[in-house]
């Protein structure tokens, strides 16, 4: 169904909200729940305060040889040195960019740019990446690279075989990313690293879903790159790190003064970047904690919506960040169910951010197999460790509503139950 019509039509319906979207209920009282975490995260009262404390003093440019200048240098050099400790690696080996997109391209163009002066210009990587990495993937094979994207199975996850056998002489860079942001799962990082390690060639991961999530030790994990963005673990938006080991000459995207040693100029955000390092060390502290409630929450989504007939979970159920419930129900379509759901106060997405709004369906979705009609009829919906059980419990009741109000409607639904089309999901 058209997106704008389907938009149109239950503003109709809709109830009134407020000026920030909350949904207005009962009583006059505003209520909502966020389920849409690996789009964005709230700003944590860590990173909040330390980002205010630091536009209020640190108001010197780094590059200025005066105190005003050097104490922002301090500052700047001081949340380098935190966030390295948290990857693992040094700080020499820093690079701050703009988010987790200029990471990504930075880290495979740079690859690829010195592949190509050595005639190697074969990349390998998964149908299901961020289109940060696909796009720029697209980009250099209008330049006569060739790549190879490896299968990630029904379940999304790769084998480090695949990538063994994918490797080529003239494989310049192999990019694969830590954790899915659609559905959550989880690659085996260490042992791919470790074939790339033994192959001599630069292994890339996207760990924007990882980092404050799952454990990252750059070193341990082989990972010559990786790429981080701090709205992802409640640190400011526009902010990111690309981590390229020692040795890596980076490729320079944007051009202009000497910062970050000369591969990415332009004055440093300083309170953004104060504010990723508190909110990085932050989630890496609590991590563990974290995890094991939102696990729990997680277990206890994906147990409730499961009862829902004809749904599937999408992606390993194990493998899969602790966060991340992601389905697909036959005979609804995503958008609908998002805008209901908004309606109930819950905001969920139906994939990544960059793909709802257009028709297209999930590439994520179509890479673990699942066919056009069944992944225009999903919903991701991701959590944090400010949701609650009670929450959960509402959402699984309000999910189960709207998936059988749209049913109701739905004339494929009809013809699914009247056994005029043949039920994909069993
Ligand atoms: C969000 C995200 C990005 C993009 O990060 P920005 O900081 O928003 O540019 C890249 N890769 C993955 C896996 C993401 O989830």
């Amino acid at each position: 169904m058209n997106y704008l019509l389907t938009r149109w039509v239950l503003a109709i319906i809709i109830k009134p909200t407020d000026k920030i979207g909350n949904t207005k209920r009962k009583g006059n009282a505003y209520m909502r729940i966020y389920l849409d975490n690996a789009a964005t995260t709230k700003m944590s009262r860590t990173a909040t305060d330390a980002m205010l404390a630091c536009m209020e003093n640190v108001y010197g440019n780094p590059s200025s040889l005066h105190s005003v200048g050097q104490a922002a240098a301090e500052a700047l050099g001081n949340a380098r040195v935190r966030i390295a400790k948290c990857l693992g690696c040094s700080d020499r080996e820093i690079t701050f960019t703009s988010g987790g997109s200029e990471a990504d391209n930075q880290a495979i163009l740079s690859a690829a740019c010195a592949g190509g002066k050595i005639g190697k210009k074969h990349i390998v990587t998964t149908a299901f990446e961020h289109h940060a990495v696909l796009h720029t993937l697209d980009k250099l094979k209008r330049e006569g690279f060739e790549v190879t994207y490896l299968d990630v199975h029904e379940n999304g996850v790769l084998l480090p075989r695949q990538v063994s056998d994918a490797i080529r002489e003239d494989t310049c860079l192999v990019t694969v990313m830590y954790a899915n942001n659609e559905i959550g799962t989880v690659q085996p990082i260490e042992a791919i690293g470790q074939v790339c390690r033994a192959k001599g060639v630069i292994f890339h991961t996207d760990a924007v879903q990882a980092a404050g999530h799952l454990h990252i030790d750059v070193k341990e994990q082989n990972i010559d790159m990786l790429s981080l963005s701090a709205h992802k673990f409640h640190g400011p938006k526009g902010i990111g790190v690309l981590y390229a080991k020692t040795g890596i000459d980076l490729t320079t995207l944007v051009e202009g003064g000497a910062q970050e040693r000369g591969k990415r100029a332009g004055t440093e955000n300083i309170p953004a970047i104060i504010g990723m390092a508190a909110a990085l060390e932050e989630a890496c502290a609590t991590m563990d904690e974290h995890a094991k409630k939102l696990s729990d929450l997680r277990d206890k989504l994906i147990a409730g919506l499961a009862e829902i007939p004809h749904s599937v979970l999408n992606g390993d159920a194990c493998k899969r960040l602790p966060g991340n419930v992601n389905f697909c129900f036959e005979g609804v379509e995503g958008e609908s169910l998002l805008l209901l759901l908004d309606d109930k106060g819950i905001c969920a997405s139906s994939g990544s951010a960059c793909t709802s709004g257009s028709l297209e369906p999930s590439h994520v979705l179509l890479a673990i197999g699942r066919v056009h009609d069944i992944a225009h009829g999903s919903l991701r919906l991701t959590l944090s460790e400010e949701n609650t059980g009670e929450q959960i419990a509402y959402t699984v009741q309000a999910v189960k509503e709207a998936v059988g109000y749209l049913r109701g409607m739905s004339p494929v639904w009809r013809a699914l139950v009247n056994g005029e089309k043949e039920f994909i999901i069993k």
